[in-house]
């Protein structure tokens, strides 16, 4: 970007914190809920009254470890826990557990694609920490606190100041949420609040050979990518004009916070930024150390799932699927899993590929779920595929009959609950039963298609017999011979009730008129 004589790059870094998917919170037994009444879900620990102890959630560091790890992330050997201070009243202890000096994961990076290049994403660090809870203003009669939400274990990863615009902090923002959603980390629903992003945004300006920065400001607490783009763009624009009035460089302490106006899509003063030493972090005296087994990271390295990036790129070669379109087969590890499933049990992939895309996600998006979630299993998948790609039943046969397979899925699901589009860690029930079976469905609804050559042959001679003008037309009309013969085509495929292979009706009308064409007047 160059304003006049001056080159303007932005610098911009992402703090991110993700709500860990853990059945309970960071240090007690309370049980994560979202929208339960206010104060349900707390306990001594997370109230914070004198005395409780913490007891770490096991859960909450090993979806932290695989969360590093998909990173590229170093995870330490030891790491242990402090105590920062914070006084609000949505934190009672007045101190907040997390990770200072010694985060559980570091020095690792994210291969980000965009623009047609590959933007190499530095990851700082990436540690544990807990949720505060909520302050609610909204009431009639002063402010109530909600501590549902406090002691909720929170995974912070930090960037290095690697992204150069609102567009790349976006994709990225987006794509993060595609693999801590994909690796069951995180639900990252950022209307529950399960995912925030604070940027930190500066301008290197170039004038005259000479390299100036503006000031950092960092913009808390936002919760959706409109806001994180918008936030980072106006930031831009605005210290950008504000160097121009003022020449202020960074120095250190002048570094601000600022917050986000959604309505007026700008960002506004805030108090000013915090240094470490304010919040006096010690290692908290009542959580010994952690001791991560080197065997059991390693362990998790081995299972852990084919990515979404390098798992998007295969589908695309693998099953022929159009660029725009592989990514939604991938978000979804249950449905991608099945695609693959489904490859395994001998389905031809291209054919895979175009039903996923065409009458499985139709299927799935009328019962509101995902494809996994239809409830059809992978093998009659496959055999359904196989019948198609054979030619032993068109186009229109397979969507019908996967529609009565799923139609059956449901009489067997009985009314049961299926997991949604977001919940695609979840189970999912998939029926392999003879009733769902395609070529069963394919006889007993009539949609094989005849390849049987004397059938369709006489077919071809009833068609022709009843059309005269149409076969004069089709031997002798130069204008009309395309539309005559695909006339002629209609008529047998009629005749078949949709049944015959139309590649082997046309060849049988050419070989008839050709034969007529002989034949003496
Ligand atoms: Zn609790
Ligand atoms: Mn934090």
């Amino acid at each position: 970007m160059a304003v006049g004589s001056l080159g303007i790059q932005p610098i911009i870094g992402l703090e991110v914190h993700v709500q860990l998917a853990t059945r309970t919170k960071l240090w007690c037994g309370c049980e994560l809920v979202f929208g339960a009444p206010p104060n349900e879900r707390v306990c001594p620990v997370c109230l914070g009254l004198p005395g409780a102890l913490p007891a770490l959630n096991r859960q909450a560091v090993e979806l932290s470890i695989l969360a590093g790890l998909a990173l590229n992330c170093q995870i330490a050997p030891e790491t242990r826990w402090d105590r920062k201070s914070y006084y609000y009243p949505d934190l009672p202890k007045n101190y907040q557990i997390s990770q200072y000096d010694q985060p559980l994961c570091f020095d690792g990076y994210f291969e980000l694609p965009h623009d047609g290049a590959i933007r190499k994403v530095r990851i700082r660090r990436a540690h544990v920490e807990e949720d505060a809870g909520k302050n609610t203003h909204e009431l009639e009669r002063g402010t109530g606190v909600d501590l549902n939400r406090a002691g909720t274990p929170l995974l912070e990863i930090v960037t290095e100041p690697d992204l150069r615009s609102a567009d790349e902090a976006r994709e990225f923002a987006a794509q993060l949420q595609r693999l801590v959603k994909y690796l069951r980390v995180s639900n990252a629903n950022m209307q529950m609040g399960q995912m925030r992003f604070e940027p930190n945004v500066n301008l290197s300006i170039r004038q005259d050979g000479r390299e100036h920065r503006t000031p950092i400001v960092e913009v808390k607490n936002l919760n959706s990518f409109r806001a994180l783009h918008g936030a980072i763009a106006h930031e831009i624009r605005r210290q950008q004009e504000a160097w121009l009035e003022t020449g202020e460089a960074a120095r250190v302490g002048n570094k601000l916070n600022r917050g986000w106006d959604d309505q007026r899509e700008v960002t506004v003063p805030q108090r000013e930024k915090e240094e470490a030493h304010d919040y006096r972090y010690f290692p908290d005296p009542d959580l010994l150390p952690v001791r991560i087994d080197a065997a059991h990271v390693a362990e998790l390295r081995e299972h852990m799932p084919e990515l979404p990036l390098p798992r998007t790129e295969r589908f695309i070669s693998e099953y022929k699927l159009p660029a725009c379109d592989a990514p939604a087969l991938v978000d979804c590890r249950a449905t991608a899993e099945l695609l693959d499933d489904a490859a395994e049990a001998g389905g031809d992939r291209p054919t895979l590929g175009r039903h996923f895309l065409s009458f499985w996600a139709k299927l799935a998006n009328e019962r509101e779920t995902t494809i996994a979630g239809i409830g059809v299993c992978a093998r009659h998948m496959a055999a359904l595929a196989n019948l198609a790609r054979e030619g032993q039943v068109n186009a229109t046969a397979a969507a019908q009959i996967a529609g009565v397979m799923a139609e059956r899925a449901d009489q067997l699901l009985a009314g049961r609950r299926r997991p949604s589009e977001a919940e695609c860690g979840a189970a999912f029930e998939q029926f392999d039963g003879d009733g769902l079976d395609p070529l069963a469905i394919a006889r007993e609804q009539r949609l094989l298609q005849s390849r049987d050559e004397d059938q369709i042959a006489a077919w071809v001679r009833a068609a022709l017999d009843a059309n005269e003008p149409a076969v004069r037309d089709a031997l002798e009309n130069p204008k009309k011979i395309d539309k005559a013969r695909g006339f002629l085509a209609g008529q047998v495929m009629k005749l078949s009730r949709g049944q015959a292979d139309p590649r082997l009706v046309s060849e049988l009308i050419e070989a008839r008129l050709a034969a007529l064409a002989k034949e003496p007047e």
